[in-house]
């Protein structure tokens, strides 16, 4: 059958075909879930109950593309709370913050439009810009954030419409971009009639540290759209997540919202605006991350317990990720088909599915907020075995 010609570039991870191979019980770093042992399952349940009992005969009626006011509202409120200066009517609620990637794509991107991503970057957002054809610009990660001056050297050089970036405990590397560069990147923007898309979902998960200004705080110009989700903090099937821009960008995302899905179930957003009403988000914040802080500092031991000294590792202050470094010439991709699968039974993300290009080989993406303790003690000693001995070789 005669496809559109856009599904041609749609990625295509490559993952399935890497794991393929993946055995039953495989302690898998490679994931990216939240623990599902950690869902306020009972509160949710009371809350769709109780949105039930007392909402109005409307609650099953089609709603608006801005989605459910009230939860809006709060929305507007903790954006406000976090440095965002935003308004309600300026808030739109999406299907996860999935759906506002793929809107700020279709706002922005004709075919052949130079766009900057992070390298590496998330993969799903890779996929969502795929089909609009971008020309991608590679901006390389270092540890307070992209490169500004590649950056820099990228927009003095060509046409770019739009930076993708996730500031706070990026995926994949669980890096936090500095001050200065959410500063220099605005200021940037603004020289270049650039948008950022910023993309936020693990905002509020820091362990350690003093949390930042989103970059949207800096916005002078309103060219930062910026993106929120309850995926991480509450659940991921809800499917909820938010986004906030200036009138000139955010009309043309509720017009293309209400084209793409008419409009986020209003039977979900009414709901989650009822736990929000009878239940302390924060706290419930809080407790997850307790057991996340927990797990990645247990991973920090054991990978400088078993891994060989040629590998670098970051100490991420939050979010689900970390980072392994390994020399120039490794081929993460190889190492985990050839040695980590077959051998062992460890799995990660290899970095070259993470870039566009391909073209970043020597590092891996570990994930520790769906592992158990007693996994990371393992898969992290079995990791090490491969590592030393592929690198002997
Ligand atoms: N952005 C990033 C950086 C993510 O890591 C994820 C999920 N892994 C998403 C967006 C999508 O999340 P949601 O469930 O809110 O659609």
């Amino acid at each position: 059958m005669k496809l559109a010609k856009r599904t041609e570039k749609t990625s295509h991870s490559g993952l399935d075909e890497i794991f393929a191979a993946s055995k039953p019980g495989m302690i898998s770093f490679a994931g990216g879930y939240p623990d599902s042992k950690l869902f306020p399952r009972v509160e949710i349940e009371q809350a769709f109950s109780h949105t039930f009992q007392s909402a109005p005969a409307t609650l099953l009626q089609y709603n608006s593309s801005k989605g459910y006011l009230p939860l809006r509202e709060k929305l507007a409120t903790r954006m406000r709370n976090d440095g965002i200066n935003t308004t309600t009517e300026s808030v739109m609620l999406t299907q996860g913050a999935q759906q506002g990637i793929d809107l700020a794509a279709r706002l922005l991107l004709n075919r052949g439009d130079g766009m900057v991503v992070e390298a590496p970057t998330y993969l799903g957002a890779l996929a969502a810009f795929d089909v609009y054809e971008p020309n991608y610009y590679e901006v390389h990660m270092e540890a307070d954030g992209m490169n500004i001056d590649e950056l820099q050297k990228v927009l003095m050089k060509h046409e770019v419409k739009m930076i993708y970036t996730v500031p706070d405990f990026q995926n994949p590397t669980g890096t936090v971009m500095s001050l200065e560069k959410r500063k220099a990147l605005v200021q940037l923007a603004n020289i270049y009639d650039v948008v950022i898309l910023e993309d936020g979902p693990y905002r509020n998960l820091r362990y350690t540290g003093e949390p930042l200004p989103p970059i949207k705080h800096f916005d002078t110009e309103g060219r930062v759209i910026f993106l929120g989700s309850f995926s991480k903090i509450l659940a991921p099937s809800l499917r909820l997540g938010w986004l906030t821009a200036s009138p000139e960008l955010f009309d043309g995302l509720v017009a293309l919202k209400g084209g793409s899905d008419v409009e986020t179930s209003n039977l979900m957003m009414s709901s989650v605006d009822g736990y929000l009403a009878e239940n302390d988000l924060d706290a419930h914040i809080k407790e997850v991350k307790a057991t996340y802080q927990h797990r990645k500092d247990l991973m920090v031991s054991a990978l400088k317990k078993h891994l060989p000294s040629e590998v670098h590792f970051n100490n991420p202050e939050g979010g689900f990720f970390l980072w392994l470094t390994m020399p120039q010439g490794f081929d993460s991709t190889r190492f985990l088909q050839e040695s980590l699968i077959p051998n062992s039974n460890v799995s990660f993300v290899p970095s070259a599915n993470l870039v566009p290009s391909k073209q970043l080989k020597n590092a891996a993406r570990l994930n520790f907020t769906n592992v158990n303790d007693q996994d990371i003690e393992t898969g992290v000693e079995m990791l090490g075995q491969q590592l030393k001995l592929a690198l002997q070789s």
